[in-house]
């Protein structure tokens, strides 16, 4: 007899393997159809973890380099053994994904390793090495995320021109590398490679880096990231790249001067954004909506077009990050099992893991600005924290935006050491409904980083202790 599901997921990236785990938590008969081989999606297997494991051992190799010796510490012929660091990344990788296996054993999910088809609400086709298998079911969710773009004219070869994914595997450090886009994967990624040695080069259409994150904070993370070795060529259209035999020649407009320039390098990471991934799905013969960009169109219950049809995650709009596919997952499955659920795309921070880190969350001060919204403004530079200060690293500050009336938190915005993790409490605040007098009332600890948040929100009220 057939087995039939409560939930067919699509996908095993953080949206579907979440999803799969919440649904199973609440009772209900699920798998997950994966058709990489490995649990994880684009984030265990070729973006959060391994971009954050090359982060972290580039990051050790420059402290080892630039900094140790500012702590009293000698290191001499330090060097790096790429296929070392490359071998952490991959084991790091595997644990994980092999973790994800072991939490779908342990709470029932089961899990189909082939490539899904929607044949109709209800009917999934999974091709498998071993054949066809059909599965029947109540709801399908579609979580099979995105993939990297390209820009007109310009065929990523993962070889010499790259995506994230060729940049996360080159097998020699390159002398010369150009990177498109001045986003989130642009700047990990060109860092990674600018501290193992190549001279980095960052070619952005706009005239700022890190397009919808807070101005002021792009622009303090701009002057700190130069200083750590990444050039920036800011307000230049790519018009194509020139394949020569030993290098490329990147032919690019200067907007504002309407001249073309060129820029040599042996790799090009074209990191000008990503697509969602719905080959294969069938989604045309059923009539799924999509919106102008691609993007599987859902209402407020992720339920696609198509009744039983649910999407989430990356393929779907909105910010296009794991814990927002992992909330949309969790959201979807409940409401599925008639649950109150909800996702507040007010309150997603977003996280860029250089060094300095950058971290911000719900409105940007230009937001503000632009939507003649009256804030109070809060700052506090890293410089003045005690304990930025025994660490060595000072670059960057905190803001805080504020209801002038009440102190309710409009966003928040670090650029500075373990902005990523410090944003937390502030996001926190800003679910909860906590204004910038709760943060203050909060005890923090001494001497630590987290004093500059609360120093931030004294600001706002113009009460700042160390500055
Ligand atoms: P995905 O993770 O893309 O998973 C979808 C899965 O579906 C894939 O494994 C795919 O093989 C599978 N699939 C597709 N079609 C089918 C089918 N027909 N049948 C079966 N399986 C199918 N986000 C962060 O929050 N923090 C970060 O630090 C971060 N760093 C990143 C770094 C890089 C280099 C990249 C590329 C991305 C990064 N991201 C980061 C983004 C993050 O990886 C994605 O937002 C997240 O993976 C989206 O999750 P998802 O479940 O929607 O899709």
């Amino acid at each position: 007899m057939t087995t039939m599901y409560d939930i067919v997921i699509i996908g095993g990236g953080p949206g579907g393997y979440v999803a799969a785990i919440r649904a199973a938590q609440l009772g209900m008969k699920v798998v997950c159809v994966e058709g990489r081989g490995t649990l994880g999606g684009t984030c265990l297997n070729v973006g959060c973890i391994p971009s954050k494991a090359l982060l972290t051992s580039s990051e050790k190799y420059a402290d080892a380099v630039k900094h140790m010796a500012a702590h009293g510490i000698k290191i001499d012929g330090v060097s790096v053994d790429l296929d070392a660091m490359m071998a952490r990344k991959d084991k790091t990788v595997g644990d994980l994904t092999k973790g994800i296996e072991f939490l779908f054993k342990k709470n029932g999910v089961d899990y189909i390793q082939g490539w899904g088809r929607i044949i109709e609400a209800g009917r999934v086709r999974v091709t498998t090495t071993d054949g066809e298998q059909e599965l029947n079911c109540k709801n399908i969710i579609i979580a099979t995320g995105s993939e990297p773009s390209s820009l007109p004219g310009i065929e990523i070869d993962e070889e010499r021109i790259v995506s994230s994914t060729g940049a996360l595997a080159l097998k020699d450090v390159p002398a010369k590398m150009v990177v498109i886009g001045a986003g989130v994967i642009g700047l990990e990624l060109g860092q990674v490679w600018a501290r193992l040695g190549a001279e980095v080069k960052v070619v952005e259409y706009l005239d700022r880096i890190l397009p919808g994150m807070d101005s002021e904070i792009a622009k303090t993370a701009q002057r700190a990231l130069g200083k750590s070795g990444l050039k920036f060529t800011l307000g230049r259209k790519v018009l194509g790249i020139d394949k020569g035999d030993t290098s490329l020649t990147v032919r690019m407009e200067r907007l504002a001067k309407q001249t073309e320039e060129e820029l040599e390098a042996d790799i090009v990471l074209v990191a000008a954004g990503r697509r969602p991934f719905i080959d294969g799905l069938g989604l045309d013969d059923l009539s799924v909506q999509r919106d102008a960009r691609g993007f599987i169109a859902v209402d407020d219950h992720f339920q696609t077009s198509q009744p039983g049809i649910f999407a989430i995650g990356d393929c779907i709009p909105g910010p296009m990050l794991a814990h927002k596919a992992e909330e949309d997952g969790v959201a979807c499955v409940e409401m599925i099992a008639h649950q109150n659920a909800h996702v507040d795309y007010a309150k997603i921070p977003a996280v860029v893991y250089t060094a300095p880190e950058i971290a911000g969350v719900g409105k940007t001060e230009d937001d503000l600005i632009e939507a003649g919204i009256a804030y109070d403004k809060g700052t506090f530079a890293f410089r003045a924290n005690s304990r930025a200060r025994a660490t060595g690293e000072v670059d960057g500050m905190v803001k805080v935006l504020a209801d002038p009336h009440c102190g309710k938190i409009f966003g928040a915005h670090i650029v500075g050491p373990h902005a990523g993790d410090l944003i937390a409490e502030l996001v926190l605040a800003m679910t909860v409904n906590a204004t910038v007098r709760d943060v203050i009332r909060t005890c923090h600890a001494h001497p630590a980083l987290g004093e500059a948040i609360k120093e931030a929100c004294l600001d706002v009220l113009d009460r700042a202790v160390h500055a």
